[in-house]
């Protein structure tokens, strides 16, 4: 993918043998214990297989982490009560969804519990985020892409989610497992990727994945600001959230402190270390973190090489293989050590100004890009 000119991306061939199915989308509406239900009855085999995969992992890595599941079990029941005392409607969400899915609701606390209570031992790098506004897109839209890096075992569970909940503007996300969804946007024209990042100022608090989810109901972008810095949040990602009007901000958080970047020129990209320098001061084994580093040069680099941008041009920048197999198409899914296994499971790009996601399941380099909208 080195040097490639406008005119090349548009002779770009699809993949020889390209994953060709669309990903599943299921369609919710009602209280959030209506909406978790239904997303657990459309999806039960993919809920309890993301259950099975983290019964696994903790499995295969006990000489490294040394939790068990009854472990992780104590651990991720110390994070639900923030949780229902702030977001009690999230916390239905997941309940619903265990009672569809017939799996517990402890065993979905843990999956959702899970970088707090594990995943933080973990060395994975995890995703990578851009968005480019309509004064840089050759058709005035406003475009945001993320490739969600993960284990590669949870790639068949990806699914969206199409929700009108009784209380929140409509939303379409994407998620896999028992996840509650955070990838994605909503009728008030809010966008948001997340990229995990690591801040040495953890805490037991509101998980993650929660404080996420809460963003997909924000009608504004301080609103979206506000809620990624609720209090009492056990740590915190990098939201890179984008507004319909072109509005690019990555907000970089931690348990206690955040920063906010403005994308100035039109463009923004987020990977998995922090770009503030009052953020870098609280970052766990900085050292560590070096392929984030290069995939976000490389990001940044392909976004200035086109005054325009497409959609194929971003489909080329998710397809990028510079540094592979940690690239930002990422293919590190047969490293030795389980707990550095990771892959992207899904490459998508939001059309803001048309409420549309186009979204692999799979690697970009491989898969076929299928479409799906906000009513
Ligand atoms: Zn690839």
């Amino acid at each position: 993918m080195e040097d490639i000119t406008p005119a090349e991306i548009d002779n770009l061939q699809m993949p020889v043998h390209p994953r060709s199915e669309p990903l599943p989308m299921v369609r919710v509406a009602g209280s959030h214990r209506e909406i978790g239900r239904q997303i657990g009855e459309d999806r039960a085999d993919q809920v309890r297989h993301s259950v099975e995969n983290a019964r696994t992992l903790l499995d295969q890595t006990y000489d490294s982490l040394e939790l068990t599941w009854e472990g992780a079990t104590i651990q991720s029941r110390k994070y639900m009560p923030f949780s229902q005392e702030r977001y009690p409607q999230y916390v239905d969400e997941l309940i619903g969804m265990a009672e569809g899915a017939g799996v517990s609701y402890d065993e979905l606390a843990v999956v959702n519990a899970m970088e707090a209570v594990a995943m933080d031992a973990l060395h994975l790098t995890k995703c990578t985020s851009l968005a480019v506004n309509n004064d840089r897109t050759a058709d005035g839209h406003v475009l945001v892409a993320h490739n969600e890096d993960w284990l590669p075992d949870d790639e068949q569970d990806v699914y969206l989610v199409h929700a009108s909940p009784n209380d929140e503007p409509p939303w379409l996300a994407m998620t896999y497992g028992g996840l509650l969804p955070n990838i994605g946007f909503n009728a008030e024209g809010i966008a948001q990727c997340c990229d995990t990042v690591y801040p040495n100022d953890t805490r037991i608090g509101i998980p993650r994945v929660m404080v996420s989810r809460a963003v997909l109901a924000a009608r504004s972008p301080s609103e979206a600001i506000r809620s990624a810095l609720v209090p009492k949040r056990a740590a915190g990602y990098n939201h890179l959230l984008v507004h319909e009007t072109g509005e690019l901000y990555s907000v970089e958080v931690s348990a206690r402190r955040f920063a906010i970047l403005y994308g100035e020129d039109g463009t923004i990209a987020h990977t998995n270390h922090y770009l503030d320098q009052k953020m870098q001061a609280i970052e766990d084994e900085s050292d560590e973190l070096i392929s984030t580093r290069l995939r976000y040069f490389r990001a940044m680099r392909l976004l200035k090489r086109s005054d325009l941008h497409t959609l194929k041009s971003l489909q080329v920048i998710q397809r990028d293989h510079l540094n592979f197999p940690n690239s930002i198409c990422n293919h590190s899914d047969t490293d030795i050590e389980p707990l550095d296994r990771e892959k992207t499971i899904c490459a998508l790009i939001i059309d803001l100004t048309s409420r549309a996601m186009h979204i692999t399941w799979g690697n970009p380099c491989t898969s076929q890009y299928h479409t799906y909208y906000l009513d």
